[in-house]
């Protein structure tokens, strides 16, 4: 049943009170930020969030979904018959962007009851209270809430008090992509542009920080396209730095011209800001990137990279993200590709396979080869782990801040100040403690403290659930 603009009739009853809920979160960090917010939502409506470890299957399942590649969404169905096949009678809710794209009839056969698209989140708890009070639980009929977001640029009305999934608070500050990137959908699943009110970033920050957030990151589709007013995201990121409580302060992925030289003076003066930025260069060869519509050649992203060195430091992580096996892409282009980012020493390099998405340009053109795709995906990320073993290695035996986002005794784990993932003993509890540590020795893009042996890391890994790289 397709409700457009339906308004809860419900609003003296409490369908959600004692209700428990988890919230599984896949895909990108402006998702993380609204599965915590749609979590503080349903706890202001007296529903319980219930860990991972609850025992107990929840009443209501929550699956924040992503559609950036075919995988992504093969693994969003997989997920939601999770849901359902661990509790036959919950309340199953999809939204993000696959639940924006999805038929009605697909979305009801991977076994979700009610669908929620782009900009709509902040209605969630509503339409549960109206799912619950209209017994629709009875009849399984597919409740669906979305409109045409392609031109919307509403901001959705979602809001955080403090984190309840993550030990880090990443905070949605942007919406929409106005750029048609050759391979993207994003901009089809996510609307328009938009930016959020600048003081109300502030009020959120500060109120996450009083509730205990000691590190906050700000995300947005196209972070760099940040404008509230008169306040710039390099503004925005000074007046961020001077919150009470606040320890650290990151930047989601950032588009190498949303880069400003006052953007770096404002990271460089701030006491919080923490050395650490992700630019995707998505392709090392000026012809594929004209191809794919990138709007910068090599040579500006070098000069980019080299400026924030500058500004930052010379071990400044500089972090990215290429896709391998765009059409058209030749063995000389994908050569120059991975020449490029071998000279741009990047700290980590996410290798996405090229997936075409339906209503983008790049979608229409002849694919490559899968076997090419596949070894050139092959050497991208033999090259990848090689540069992010030697940007580690740069930091054994260094003091390292680390904020601990895990470990209740034995391993623990966190985040360096350089976006490193560090792995230390700890004899009592210590999430959300900033500890300088010194690594005795880096494995891989990880780095190991005293007493720590790599055979160990793979128990600790499992209990990590934050968001890395
Ligand atoms: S900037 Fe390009 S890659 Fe990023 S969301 Fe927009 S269209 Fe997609």
């Amino acid at each position: 049943m397709k409700t457009k603009g339906s308004k809860p009739w419900f609003k003296a009853m409490n369908n959600l009170t004692g209700k428990t809920f988890s919230v599984t979160i896949l895909g990108c960090r402006v998702n993380h930020y609204e599965a915590e917010a749609i979590a503080s939502a349903l706890e202001a409506r007296g529903a319980v969030f219930a860990r991972g470890d609850a025992g107990t299957p929840p009443d209501i399942a929550i699956i924040v979904t992503c559609s950036v590649t075919s995988a992504a969404d093969a693994k969003t169905r997989k997920t939601i018959r999770g849901a359902r096949r661990l509790n036959p009678e919950a309340a199953i809710v999809a939204c993000g962007c696959w639940a924006q794209s999805v038929s009605a009839g697909d979305a009801a056969s991977s076994g979700a009851d009610i669908v929620i698209g782009s900009r709509l989140k902040g209605r969630i708890a509503d339409e549960l209270e109206n799912w619950y009070a209209s017994g629709r639980q009875s009849r399984r009929s597919l409740t669906d809430i979305r409109t045409d977001v392609a031109k919307s640029r509403d901001w959705d009305t979602l809001s955080l008090d403090k984190t309840r999934i993550l030990t880090r608070a990443f905070i949605k500050i942007q919406d929409g992509c106005d750029m048609r990137c050759g391979y993207c959908a994003v901009p089809f699943l996510r609307g328009g542009e938009a930016s959020r009110d600048a003081r109300a970033v502030l009020d959120e920050i500060s109120r996450v920080a009083a509730n205990g957030a000691k590190e906050v990151i700000l995300t947005g589709v196209r972070l760099g396209g940040y404008q509230s007013g008169e306040v710039s995201l390099a503004r925005l990121v000074g007046e961020i730095s001077r919150v009470r409580g606040l320890r650290r302060l990151r930047l989601g992925s950032l588009e190498p011209f949303a880069v400003t030289d006052d953007l770096l003076r404002a990271a460089r003066e701030s006491e919080i800001f923490c050395p650490h930025l992700h630019l995707p260069i998505q392709s090392g060869d000026d012809e594929t990137l004209r191809a794919m519509r990138r709007g910068y050649g090599v040579s500006d992203f070098e000069r980019v990279v080299e400026s924030a060195r500058v500004y930052l430091g010379e071990n400044a992580h500089i972090s990215t993200d290429l896709i391998v096996g765009f059409p058209g892409e030749t063995e000389k282009m994908f050569e120059n590709s991975l020449m490029a980012v071998e000279r741009l020493k990047f700290g980590k390099v996410h290798v996405f396979p090229y997936s075409p998405r339906a209503g983008t340009a790049a979608s229409k053109s002849e694919r490559l080869p899968a076997g090419t795709v596949k070894r050139r995906t092959a050497l991208a990320l033999a090259l990848s782990e090689r540069m992010s073993a030697e940007y580690a290695s740069r930091f054994v035996a260094r003091d390292c801040a680390v904020l601990a986002e895990n470990g209740d005794g034995g391993v623990a784990s966190g985040h360096s100040e350089h976006y490193l993932k560090v792995y230390f003993k700890a004899r009592k509890r210590v999430k959300g403690d900033e500890i300088t540590l010194t690594p005795k020795i880096s494995v891989g893009s990880i780095l190991l403290c005293e007493g720590v042996k790599p055979e160990e890391i793979a128990d600790a890994r499992r209990g990590d659930g934050e968001t890395s790289g």
